[in-house]
C-alpha cells in the first residue's frame, strides 16, 4: 500500500521565520529600528494566556520588539479601544494583535474596526477583508496564508484544480476560499448545512479542512493523490488513561493511503500560523517605512 506524503509545517514554519529573521535584520540596518508588534490580551483565559506568550517569544526570536498589553477581565469596551488607538498612533508599532476571544462586555467587531487597518497583522479588519476579495493588497489572516503558502510549495501554480474548504468562519474558511479563487481554483465552500459533504470532498484536488470536529473527514471520502490541509485542532482523550491529545479534523491513518500529501495534526498548520503573523508583521514595518520588501521570500 502507498502512503502519502506528510507535509512537515514545523519545518516549513522555520524556514519561513528563518526568511523573517534575515528581513528584520536588514529592515534594522535600512532604518535604525526593529519591527514592533502589540499583542493585547484582555483577561485570563489560559490558551489565550499561551498564545500571547509564544507569540511574544517567537516575535523576539525574530528580532522584533515586542509589546505585551495585559489588560484585567473587567476592562470596559471604551478602555480597550482607547488603547488600540494609542497603539495606532504610535510610530514604534508596526503591528497590533488584539487575542481574541474578548469578554462578553467587549464587541470583537467594534475593536476589529477600531485597528487601523496598515497595522492589523491578523487580517480581520474590514477593509482587509475588502482588499482580499477584491483582489488589492492588504493584510491576510495568517492561519490561511500559511495554508496557501504549503499547498503553492507542495503544488506549484494551481490554476485550475478543484477545491474544497469545509468551514466558513470568517477567520479560516472564508479567507482560505478566497485565496484559492484569487488562485484561479474552482472552489467550492461547505458548511454544516451542505448536502452530501463526501460527494463533494471527493470531487477535490485540494481539500481544505477547517470545522472543529474531530477526525470527520474520512479516508475514503478523499480523491486518489488529493493534497489536503487540516486545519482543526481538537483535544480527545489518548490511548493512557486521563491523558488527552491532539487531532485535526481528518482521519489521519485513514487518509493517508488516499491522499497525495497531507498535514499533521500537531506540526502541520500550528506552526504556520505565528511564522506567518511575524511575517505580516515585517511587511507591515515596511509599509510603514516606505520601503520595498523582498516578495519571493515572504
Ligand atoms: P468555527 O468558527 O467554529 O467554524 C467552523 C465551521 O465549520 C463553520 O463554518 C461550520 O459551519 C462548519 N461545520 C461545523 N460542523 C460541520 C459539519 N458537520 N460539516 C461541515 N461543516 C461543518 O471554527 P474556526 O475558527 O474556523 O476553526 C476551525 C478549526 O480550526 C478549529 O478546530 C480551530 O481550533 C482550528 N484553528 C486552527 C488554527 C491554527 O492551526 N493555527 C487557527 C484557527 C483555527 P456553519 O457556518 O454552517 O456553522
Amino acid at each position: 500500500m502507498t502512503t502519502g506524503e506528510i507535509i512537515d509545517g514545523k519545518a516549513f514554519a522555520a524556514g519561513l521565520r528563518g526568511r523573517v529573521a534575515q528581513g528584520v535584520a536588514a529592515f534594522r540596518a535600512a532604518t535604525g529600528r526593529a519591527p514592533g508588534l502589540a499583542v493585547v490580551l484582555v483577561g485570563e483565559d489560559p490558551a489565550s494566556q499561551v498564545y500571547v506568550r509564544s507569540k511574544g517569544r517567537a516575535t523576539i526570536e525574530a528580532g522584533m520588539e515586542s509589546f505585551e498589553h495585559r489588560l484585567p477581565a473587567d476592562t470596559g469596551q471604551a478602555a480597550l479601544i482607547d488603547l488600540v488607538m494609542r497603539l495606532n498612533e504610535d510610530d514604534a508599532v508596526d503591528g497590533i494583535l488584539v487575542q481574541l476571544p474578548l469578554p462578553p462586555q467587549i464587541s470583537e467587531r467594534a475593536v476589529i474596526a477600531a485597528l487601523a487597518p496598515r497595522k492589523d497583522v491578523d487580517g480581520f479588519h474590514p477593509e482587509n477583508v475588502g482588499r482580499l476579495a477584491s483582489g488589492l493588497e492588504g493584510f491576510v489572516p495568517c492561519t490561511p496564508l500559511g495554508c496557501l503558502m504549503m499547498l503553492k510549495d507542495r503544488l506549484g501554480d494551481l490554476a485550475g484544480l478543484d477545491a474544497v474548504v469545509i468551514g466558513r468562519s470568517n477567520i479560516v474558511g472564508k479567507p482560505m476560499a478566497q485565496l484559492l479563487l484569487a488562485e484561479s481554483c474552482t472552489v467550492t465552500i461547505a458548511h454544516s448545512k451542505s448536502r452530501d459533504l463526501p460527494g463533494i470532498v471527493g470531487r477535490a484536488d485540494i481539500v481544505v479542512a477547517a470545522v472543529g470536529r474531530p477526525q470527520m473527514v474520512k479516508g475514503d471520502w478523499i480523491k486518489p493523490g488529493a493534497t489536503v490541509i487540516d486545519v482543526g485542532i481538537n483535544r480527545v482523550s489518548g490511548d493512557e488513561e486521563g491523558k488527552t491529545k491532539l487531532v485535526g479534523d481528518v482521519d489521519f491513518a485513514g487518509a493517508l493511503s488516499h491522499v497525495g500529501a497531507i498535514t499533521p495534526v500537531p506540526g502541520g498548520v500550528g506552526p504556520m500560523t505565528i511564522a506567518v503573523l511575524l511575517r505580516n508583521t515585517l511587511v507591515a514595518a515596511h509599509r510603514h517605512a516606505g520601503i520595498p520588501y523582498d516578495k519571493t521570500a515572504l
